[in-house]
């Protein structure tokens, strides 16, 4: 995601080696572990099997397909029952023509409506020659949807259904603009805006960035002021006021294609990650400092409090 002052740091050219990866052997015993709440030490163990098996997962990369076959072991249940959607698509890039894929994973509610929790999962595609893993940028959180699904798989939503939603092509091929960024969502938006689905979606959820271990959450000026209040209120309701940082910033995101078409969005994103110095003026963002260390499951657990009382929330409205 980007605000006006971000600036790519590509500075460093570590030729990092994509050789295969052992596969994560523990997730089941993980699984059956967190199914009880959601657990933030289970989105960081998920967060470290999926550096593992891709750590580089620009476009087109061998870590890319890793990623891919990744979200789908995690959700293998959701593929048997036919719960799980894969949205490929070509987009055109500054670097040609890219094949994508977004993955919608559905839990079925009792309310007629939909609440949407997304994440992108693939890396910079400019920063695919230096050691960049994106561990705070995407994949804690799609680690953190996928800790969700396992307990939104043993305890089905009691109110609105439930969607997963990963994003591919979130970051800029080239260079930030409206045409250069948010691939995944703005092909899937407008498909929910030609199928119908738009208008049955209460609220659209993203996580971005949110196991920082300083976690403190943007308030999007670009988001829906409602659902901010609503944050607000999941966060005094589950003793984390304290991970809320006053800016206002309008950041662009995920959640843009969707503003646009009428979906009331939160980007709950925390976009100040790290030092700030002059080589570094998006501290850890964007760079090959975003690795494990500079995030934490007692980030990913108050991340994962919010998100599940922001459900509850939303449902009750
Ligand atoms: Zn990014």
């Amino acid at each position: 995601m980007m605000t006006k002052m971000t600036i790519l740091a590509a500075a460093l050219t570590v030729a990092a080696a994509l050789g295969q990866h052992p596969r994560a052997s523990h997730a089941s015993a993980v699984a059956a572990q967190s199914a009880e709440r959601v657990s933030g030490a289970a989105a960081y163990e998920i967060t470290k099997q999926f550096l593992a098996v891709a750590p580089k997962r620009f476009n087109g990369s061998p870590g890319h397909a890793a990623a891919e076959r990744f979200l789908q072991e995690q959700f293998a249940p959701e593929i048997r029952d036919h719960r799980f959607e894969q949205d490929s698509f070509t987009a055109s890039t500054p670097a040609g023509l890219q094949t994508m894929h977004n993955y919608i994973v559905k839990y079925q509610g009792r309310k007629d409506g939909i609440i949407v929790l997304g994440s992108h999962y693939e890396t910079n595609y400019p920063l695919k020659d230096i050691a960049f893993v994106g561990a705070n940028d995407g994949a804690a959180t799609s680690a953190l949807l996928i800790e969700l699904g396992r307990y939104l798989r043993a305890h089905p939503p009691q109110g609105y259904s439930v969607w997963l939603c990963f994003f591919d092509g979130e970051e800029a091929v080239k260079s930030w603009s409206a045409q250069d960024s948010t691939y995944g969502s703005r092909h899937l938006a407008a498909k929910w805006s030609q199928d119908g689905t738009l208008p049955k979606i209460k609220a659209l959820l993203l996580a971005d960035m949110i196991g920082d271990k300083h976690l403190d959450i943007d308030h999007d000026a670009n988001s829906n002021p409602q659902l901010y209040d609503l944050l607000r209120t999941a966060a005094k309701n589950t003793n984390h006021l304290g991970a809320l940082s006053t800016d206002n910033t309008p950041i662009e995101d995920d959640t843009v294609p969707f503003a646009q078409r009428g979906v009331p969005v939160l980007d709950i994103i925390d976009y100040d990650y790290g030092p700030h110095d002059a080589t570094h003026p998006d501290g850890y963002h964007h760079t090959a400092e975003d690795t494990i260390d500079k995030i934490s499951a007692q980030s990913l657990q108050t991340s994962a409090d919010l998100f599940v009382e922001m459900i509850r929330l939303i449902d009750q409205r």
